[in-house]
């Protein structure tokens, strides 16, 4: 909330320059954060430009609240790091942040979301956060307001607490300030405009200013600012609720008592948050039908000012919050706040650099400006002078959505997130908001084999096949779909299966200077004409930005296969390093699907459709055909393998997969040829200790650390990220990729657990799951490089899974054909 005045003005506002290094489009949290970092990194001739007073959107009636908790670790880490910063802002503006640490509690009320807290507990422990699983006893004791028969467990947190919004915004922008950055309020952008030598020209209500960086931190409006460029961000803003009690006799019990103030409190059953706000508590809550705001434009003419309440809407919510926290019963309200603020489909900041603007950077979408406002300016600010966020932020990279997130979908997938907000996602649940959206010509024959879907960047994909029509489970447990996809793993173990491999990027390469700037992005040697290899793509720091396959097609011809949920992500790099001439480059997108072909009856399926030479000598592992007849068509086929089978990936145009589906779905009859899911999938390679991006691969680790190291050319003279690629290899990596089976009971490790080694926390889990065809639990991760000497088999390794420290042992090599030879056969 707005409070009371602040200590620091800031002065000379609008006396603009003509030109800025960069200029910060809104004053929320999120700018003045931006506006500060970009100070700290020595960009001292930056401003901020903010239509009406700083906090004027989303940011001045927000309750402050800020914790460390996030689904990913990794912006959990820049939650901690925004946390920490509050008292840096202050000391430098002198301006009070009203920073009240109370420490926190988030509390069960169901089994579901005690193992979900156990899940994120043992998260925390090797992010160095100190949560403790308490007991309702504890709880309390902490908590006197809880009846604590209504839960079953709750977790304490000792970072957490909240701040005054105003003041916070303020320290920021003072800081920037005495840093030599300037403020500009009642000022309004009404335009940004690529100019032909580059630069932005900025069009405000007071003129023109030039910059060569634009940043869109508009908040509310950043949909609106993108417009202005042609960008339509996926942001919606939604209505949020909040009630400030009158002071209540509880409350000052507790306080003189403990000489502290309430503790927050997480009530994810109730879906409610709470603190103390003076004498009194302030509680919200996320409701399941929650009401878009302006969900088309938001008004220009919007000022600081609240949207009519509506408490019947949280009547749900406030009746099971007065069952378990009984003393709200008798208490009056004093105030209702009813605000909007802006959220992406997943809940997650959009930060980054856009595809195709040049130094054009966004903010936005910001949804907890004060856990996340300062880890966001700190990022984005490394990005803009260092060319690299510095950080994983995969998360919140803009880059996660492609123009296939409509405002449509936006739409549907934020209505849906805000609903779930305190909602248990397990790990096996697919959201069904905005789908189908995007779906490749099988998507209705997949169906009729039994498929059930699964979405990966907006495209619909088998995750495995229902024989009898059984749905998910949702579990953190070993599930309904258990015994299914067995089956489809002993079907590519044993004979041969079916899958949509189209959900994968694929990139177009060519030109007479395509070998050059290829070898130049990638850290491996290329291929030769006709053959296929691995490569490891590096950022200037030498760390993974993407491990990709390329093949060659011809001298100057390649086709690069990569993660699909990257493909902006990659292009955007990619472009960034284009040459003016010489090089064509394309991403296909849906243009072109694929057919991927496993197991050890594959070769027979596919040379009953081809007159090609499918011998072993003739089309070897790590082939490409840039064109081979299959029954009626013409594709692309690689012999590639990520099931640790022979395998075959066939790529063509939508209008072919039908038919070339068809043809090889009759030739695979007599081989009882078996569709196959993306859980098969990762369950057959995981036994080959095969990894995947975004979980084993992220730009926080180096290809040595990897184990990508034998596919780095250190040899060749130039390539982004040689140099740290040569350090890393010449003093070892810091950190292994390591590899476990583990004593699972049912439940397997999914990636984020902890890695214990002799009773101390020394590690943490990217993947894991059950590998069905070898009959254990598997887990992959990393673990700093000291604690794996010559003795580490004599350790007693365990990895914590919903609470409990499993028995696991180190595997040195991969569980299933440990050397290879059956996808070489
Ligand atoms: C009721 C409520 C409770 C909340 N509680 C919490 C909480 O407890 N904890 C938490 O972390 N978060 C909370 N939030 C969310 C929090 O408010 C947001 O995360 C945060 O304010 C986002 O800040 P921002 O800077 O991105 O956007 P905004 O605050 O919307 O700021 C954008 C600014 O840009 C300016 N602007 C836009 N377009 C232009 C233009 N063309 N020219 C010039 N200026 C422009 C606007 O005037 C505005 O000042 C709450 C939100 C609400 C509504």
């Amino acid at each position: 909330m707005r409070t009371d005045r602040v200590e620091v003005r800031l002065t000379g506002l609008n006396d603009m320059k003509t030109h800025y290094r960069a200029v910060v489009i809104g004053g929320g949290v999120v700018g003045a954060s931006v506006l500060y970092h970009l100070t700290k990194k020595g960009w001292h001739d930056v401003a901020l430009i903010e239509r009406l007073e700083l906090t004027s959107g989303s940011t001045w009636h927000a309750a402050g609240g800020m914790h460390t908790v996030n689904g990913d670790p990794n912006v959990s880490k820049l939650q901690q790091y925004s946390i920490n910063l509050y008292k840096e802002i202050e000391a430098i503006s002198g301006q009070s942040v009203g920073l009240h640490m109370t420490e926190g509690l988030m509390l069960a009320a169901t089994e579901a979301r005690w193992e979900w807290l156990k899940n994120i507990h043992s998260k925390g422990r090797y992010m160095g956060m100190q949560l403790e699983l308490v007991s309702l006893d504890e709880a309390e004791r902490l908590l006197p307001l809880i009846d604590k028969s209504q839960f079953v467990g709750a977790m304490y947190d000792p970072i957490q607490g909240h701040v005054d919004p105003n003041g916070t915004t303020y320290a920021f922008a003072g800081a920037a300030r005495k840093a030599g950055a300037s403020v500009h309020t009642q000022t309004r952008v009404l335009a940004t405009v690529l100019q032909p030598d580059g630069q932005w020209r900025v069009d405000t209500d007071k003129g023109s200013v030039t910059c060569d960086h634009v940043i869109n931190c508009g908040g509310l409006w950043a949909r609106e600012v993108g417009r202005m460029v042609g960008l339509e961000l996926p942001i919606l803003a939604m209505e949020h609720q909040y009630l400030i009690t009158e002071d209540m006799p509880e409350v000052a019990e507790i306080n003189a008592s403990t000489g502290k103030m309430v503790l927050h409190a997480v009530d994810f059953d109730g879906e409610i948050y709470m603190r103390q706000e003076r004498g009194g508590m302030l509680l919200g809550t996320y409701e399941r039908h929650g009401v878009p705001w302006s969900p088309k434009q938001t008004p220009w003419d919007f000022g600081p000012t609240l949207l009519p309440n509506d408490l019947e809407r949280i009547a749900d919510n406030l009746e099971v919050g007065f069952n378990h926290f009984p003393a709200f019963k008798t208490a009056g309200i004093k105030q209702v706040i009813n605000g909007p603020f802006t959220f992406a489909p997943d809940g997650n900041p959009l930060v980054g650099p856009v595809n195709g603007l040049p130094n054009y950077w966004v903010a936005c979408g910001v949804m907890a400006g004060f856990s996340q406002g300062g880890g966001v300016g700190l990022a984005l600010s490394n990005w803009m002078a260092d060319g690299d966020p510095g950080f994983d932020v995969w998360a919140m990279d803009v880059a996660r959505y492609g123009d296939w997130a409509t405002p449509a979908y936006t739409h549907a997938k934020v209505v849906e997130n805000y609903g779930r907000r305190f909602r248990v996602r397990f790990p096996n649940e697919e959201l069904e908001a905005g789908r189908p959206l995007r779906t490749t010509p099988l998507y209705h024959r997949w169906l009729g084999l039994g498929a059930e879907m699964g979405e990966v960047w907006g495209m619909e994909t088998p995750l495995w096949f229902s024989p009898d029509g059984t749905k998910d489970a949702f579990s953190f447990h070993r599930s309904s779909d258990f015994n299914a996809v067995k089956a489809e793993v002993h079907a590519v173990r044993t004979g041969v299966g079916i899958s949509d491999t189209s959900t994968f990027a694929k990139y177009e390469v060519s030109g007479e200077g395509a070998e050059h700037w290829l070898s130049s992005m990638l850290a491996s040697k290329l291929p030769p004409v006709g053959r296929m290899g691995l490569s490891p793509m590096l950022n200037p720091a030498g760390k993974l930005i993407g491990d990709l396959t390329v093949a060659r097609l011809a001298r100057d011809r390649f086709m690069v296969f990569g993660a699909g949920a990257a493909e902006k992500y990659h292009m955007r790099w990619f472009e960034q390093h284009l040459p003016a001439t010489g090089v064509t480059l394309r991403a296909f997108g849906l243009d072109l699907v694929g057919i991927g072909l496993a197991g050890p009856k594959a070769r027979d399926v596919l040379a009953a459709l081809t007159d090609e030479d499918l011998s072993n000598e003739a089309f070897r592992f790590m082939d490409f055909r840039p064109a081979m007849a299959v029954g009626l068509h013409q594709v692309m086929a690689g012999r590639v393998s990520f099931t640790g089978e022979t395998g075959y990936e066939l790529w063509m145009r939508p209008d072919q997969q039908i038919a070339v589906f068809e043809a090889l779905w009759q030739a695979g009859q007599p081989h009882a040829i078996t569709p196959f899911g993306s859980r098969a999938l990762l369950s057959l390679a995981r036994e080959k200790f095969f990894g995947t991006w975004a979980r084993e691969y992220r730009p926080i680790y180096g290809p040595f650390e990897a184990g990508l190291g034998r596919f780095v050319d250190l040899s060749k003279p130039d390539f982004i990220g040689r140099a740290a690629a040569l350090s890393e290899q010449q003093q070892g990596p810091k950190r292994q990729r390591i590899h476990f089976t583990i004593d699972a009971g049912d439940a397997d490790a999914l990636g984020d657990e902890a890695v214990w080694k002799d009773g101390a926390v020394v590690g943490w889990i990217t993947s894991g799951g059950y590998c069905h065809f070898s009959q254990c639990s598997v887990a992959t991760g990393y673990v700093a490089s000291e604690h794996l000497q010559a003795t580490m088999a004599e350790a007693v390794w365990e990895v914590e899974i919903l609470g409990e420290r499993r028995r696991a042992v180190v595997q040195s090599e991969p569980i299933y054909d440990p050397k290879g030879l059956k996808m070489r056969m």
